[in-house]
């Protein structure tokens, strides 16, 4: 009997363990490409032995599938996740989101069972403390998804569709519509697209 409540709460125990991994955080299709980072790691628990925090231990991964979150912290796995896009931007991004979230760890670690704000004062002295005061509460990267402004604008002489494109067309295109419509989906001179001045509208 009791041996085999024992092997129960063991079970839970492992059970417990295996949801809080950190591969639960990302579709399973994706938990592989969740990466330890060792040395980042050993960095962060340096930066948290030198405030004085030698009771927490920290662990840092990097998530390729975070799109314009730059990095987040898992309290619950005290876990730091970084976004690879990051090393785009510079090791200074890098070092920067590590101790913003490692702040977040801190701050928790620090406050005990008291609740405290995301981004409060706790947040904002832990960031001080590990050398970036005055940090932002923003978590989403610098670059956000890259839009391109649409230079170059071309019109079907036919039909008059706008064609928008962000580099100059290098090839003869035509207009698809008209040389379905008119020439069995072949390429016509007439259908071919003519340079254009920005217009007031563009449909798509
Ligand atoms: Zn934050
Ligand atoms: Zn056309």
């Amino acid at each position: 009997m009791k041996y085999k409540q024992l092997v129960m709460d063991f079970g839970r125990s492992v059970m417990k363990r295996v949801r809080s991994s950190p591969e639960d955080l990302v579709p399973p299709r994706r938990r592989s490409r969740l990466r330890h980072d060792p040395l980042l790691e050993d960095f962060a628990n340096q930066l948290l032995k030198a405030v004085g925090c030698r009771s927490l231990q920290a662990r840092v991964f990097w998530n390729p599938s975070l799109r314009t979150t730059a990095g987040l912290a898992v309290w619950s796995d005290r876990m730091v996740v970084l976004n690879p896009k990051l090393v785009e931007v510079s090791s200074v991004e890098v070092q920067r989101t590590l101790r913003h979230e490692l702040a977040h760890l801190l701050a928790k670690h620090r406050a005990g069972r008291h609740r405290i704000e995301a981004h409060g004062d706790e947040w904002r002295q832990a960031c001080a403390d590990l050398g970036i005061p005055n940090e932002a509460r923003c978590h989403e990267l610098p670059f956000k998804r890259r839009r391109f402004a649409r230079k170059f604008f071309y019109a079907c002489p036919e039909c008059s569709t706008i064609l928008s494109r962000v580099k100059p067309l290098r090839k003869k295109a035509a207009c698809i519509r008209c040389c379905r419509k008119h020439n069995g989906g072949q390429y016509n001179e007439r259908f071919r697209f003519r340079p254009i001045g920005r217009p007031d509208k563009i449909a798509a």
